[in-house]
């Protein structure tokens, strides 16, 4: 066998998977042939009392499905692939004697899948333990098994949330919710799983009152109105999922399962599907891209300059992935804000159950505070997050180039400020980079690697891994104002303020932009980053393109009458009530024009289009795919629209002769 191992010690059976050739363990027709194969073995041996499935990767247990062959099968070959995984988990779930699945590493929708169909699972503690079905976000939905198993298993009304959204947990998160029987140490697995074999097959556990006729319908009515109201009817994959989950608890399992397998077939030959598809791939790739000819140094003693928002954010994530960081600032006053922005933001993840309560300590202890002008010259990375002005910036660098060695990598986090005139301050320019995070930090995926004219390869390189190795995803682009993803959202963004000037309602920009399926209106947005940081970045970007960009007037008098957005408490809503509404100020402040002639969304979408075509035609990024990738990631772009340029493209919005480069590069 190529990718599954089975030995047998004393009547206990251990079945190991380890994927040939690959890092990751998925599974393909070959595995779960592999799988059948094993299963027959065990059902043919009547010495074997017990079974435990494991895996041998370091920090997969099972990734899930083959994406990659799935997608690429024909309708036939698909149902052919679905039946094969459920003759596989059917046979598994049939066995007479005990099974456990002892989960560590990521254990993702197939992977799941299997883990349901044994009777008992256990999951390590380890942060790189991750649980869940994640198909929706794929717009497919758990088809072998988990949409009929799990709802078995916890009961429609919790089961729902987890397959509808998608949403992957940690271990605690998981046992809380019942997907895992228990959490343990890495090292007590084994004894762990066997306690649990010695008590035989599991009892199932019926849920008579959730699951009468009833109260299902009630449930899946109001789980339809969460979907409408959180997708807005543009994803068809949790709808088709809800009724497969809903009419499983009547239905045999062998009809549940023809149910999985025709939705899915339906699923993956809707466009939708194909882009969420696309963005996963390019996920990956990202997550995997290496610069040629270069091995990255591993960086390991990070400063993070400035504990504002952005610099506090950086520290928590980094020291919540395992860096000692030190944190300075100007004064203490502005060190313990910081620290005490980042205590809430660890007592968060604890009450979200992301992370335990004693490793949020040790987390935090990782942390040192200090104003004072410490020696850097051990530290090999400084990420520097202070004020967005570019004299202080320089006067910063100019004094890190003195007091770090040479080959410290100098990084900046600045939203666009030219990161060129920072290297003609240091000594040895090559090793600066810009790496620009965006806000929340540790809600945002994305990270703008900035490559500057003097950037060495090296650095870039080193820059790379580092943004890879704290789970983020990286996207080269070049020093230019405002960089790739802040430079196409601004034209957007400040053209739904010259709209709100000319007399539209905010509620009514914002709906038209959720309607088109950003996670947040553009308007509310700039209530968010507030509108003085907003303008601030608008000002750089607009003496770089003053062709094509302008400040609506409007922006600067909402500013001078401390219409700030969220954190003055008001801007283009009043945000002192419960749900914030237009703010009736801001409204008087527009002159009464006619309400525009274009359709809202189309003209704001097209802003961002037209912005991504000529960071393509500049080469900010490296191709199209980079750009649309780096608009999901970094602004929640409507994923099923693939991005704005291809956006541009499925809609035929752009002048073929105006942006020749987009043509091309996109065919
Ligand atoms: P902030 O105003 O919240 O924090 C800036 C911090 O830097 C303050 O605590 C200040 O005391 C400190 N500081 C000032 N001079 C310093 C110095 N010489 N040495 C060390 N610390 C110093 O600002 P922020 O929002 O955290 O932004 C920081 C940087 O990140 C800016 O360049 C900004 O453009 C960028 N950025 C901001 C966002 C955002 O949404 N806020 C997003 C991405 C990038």
């Amino acid at each position: 066998m190529k990718h599954l191992q089975l030995s047998t010690q004393d009547g206990h059976a251990t079945l190991t998977f380890d994927r040939e050739g690959s890092s990751a363990n998925i599974f393909d027709s070959d595995a779960l042939n592999e799988l059948l194969d094993v299963l027959t073995q065990i059902e043919n041996d009547v010495s074997i009392e017990s079974l435990q499935i494991r895996s041998n990767k370091p920090r997969i247990f099972i990734a899930g499905a083959d994406i990659h062959s799935l997608m690429s099968s024909t309708p036939g070959e698909l149902a052919a692939m679905i039946d094969l995984g459920h003759e596989a988990f059917q046979r598994l779930e049939a066995l007479k004697i005990p099974t456990i699945a002892t989960i560590h590493g990521a254990c993702l929708g197939g992977g799941y899948e299997l883990a349901l169909a044994c009777d008992w699972r256990i999951a390590s503690d380890d942060r790189c333990t991750k649980i869940g079905l994640p198909e929706t976000k794929l717009g497919i939905l758990p088809a072998w098994g988990g949409s009929t198993r799990l709802p078995k298993l916890i009961g429609l009304p919790n089961a729902l949330p987890l397959i509808l959204s998608g949403k992957v947990l940690s271990a605690s998160g998981a046992k809380i919710k019942k997907l895992i029987d228990e959490v343990v140490p890495k090292e007590h697995m084994a004894s762990v799983a066997a306690k649990f074999l010695s008590r035989g097959k599991r009892e199932p556990s019926p849920h008579p009152i959730l699951h009468n006729p009833a109260s299902a319908r009630i449930i899946e009515t109001q789980a339809r109105k969460d979907i409408i109201k959180r997708t807005r009817g543009l994803y068809p994959a949790p709808l088709k999922a809800l009724e497969v989950a809903c009419q499983s608890v009547h239905n045999s399992a062998e009809v549940s399962f023809q149910k999985e397998r025709d939705t899915v077939i339906e699923l993956a030959s809707q466009p939708e599907t194909a882009r969420l598809i696309d963005i996963f791939f390019l996920s990956e790739k990202a997550k995997k891209f290496k610069l040629p000819d270069v091995t990255p140094q591993e960086l390991e003693q990070p400063v993070v300059l400035g504990s504002g928002v952005m610099g506090a954010g950086i520290a928590y994530w980094l020291s919540s992935h395992g860096y000692s960081v030190l944190l300075q600032d100007i004064n203490n006053d502005a060190l313990a804000k910081g620290m005490a922005n980042i205590g809430d933001q660890y007592a968060k993840a604890v009450t979200r159950h992301i992370t335990s309560k004693a490793a949020a300590h040790k987390n935090f202890d990782r942390i040192h505070a200090n104003a004072e002008k410490v020696p850097l010259h051990n530290r090999d990375l400084i990420i520097e997050a202070a004020v967005e002005n570019l004299a202080v910036k320089k006067k910063i660098f100019a004094d890190l180039s003195v007091r770090c060695s040479e080959d410290c990598i100098l990084a900046t986090n600045t939203s666009a400020l030219p990161i060129h005139e920072l290297a003609e301050v240091v000594t040895n320019p090559g090793r600066i980079v810009g790496l620009h995070f965006f806000n929340p930090v540790h809600r945002m995926p994305l990270v703008e690697v900035v490559r500057a004219p003097s950037t060495s390869k090296q650095t870039l390189a080193t820059a790379i891994r580092f943004v890879q190795r704290i789970g983020k995803i990286p996207v080269v682009v070049k020093d230019s104002p405002g960089f790739l993803v802040n430079r196409i959202l601004m034209p957007y963004l400040l053209e739904a303020c010259r709209i709100f000037a000319s007399g539209i309602d905010p509620v009514q920009i914002d709906e038209a932009m959720l309607d088109f399926g950003m996670p947040m209106g553009p308007l509310r947005l700039l209530d968010e980053v507030g509108l003085d940081v907003g303008s601030h970045v608008a000002e750089t970007l607009i003496a770089a393109y003053p062709e094509h960009m302008s400040m609506p007037p409007l922006m600067d008098e909402m500013i001078e009458y401390g219409h700030l957005g969220r954190k003055s408490g008001k801007g283009f809503y009043r945000y002192d009530g419960k749900i914030p509404v237009p703010n009736p100020e801001a409204l008087e402040l527009r002159e009464n024009r006619d309400a525009p002639d274009e359709k809202i969304a189309d003209r704001l979408a097209h802003l961002m289009s037209e912005e991504a075509a000529r960071c393509l035609d500049e080469e900010i990024a490296d191709s199209p795919a980079s750009i649309d990738f780096a608009m999901v990631m970094g602004t929640g772009y409507a994923p099923f629209r693939g991005g704005p340029l291809h956006h541009a493209d499925a809609t035929h919005m752009m002048r073929p002769d105006f942006y020749p480069t987009l043509h091309q590069k996109t065919g």
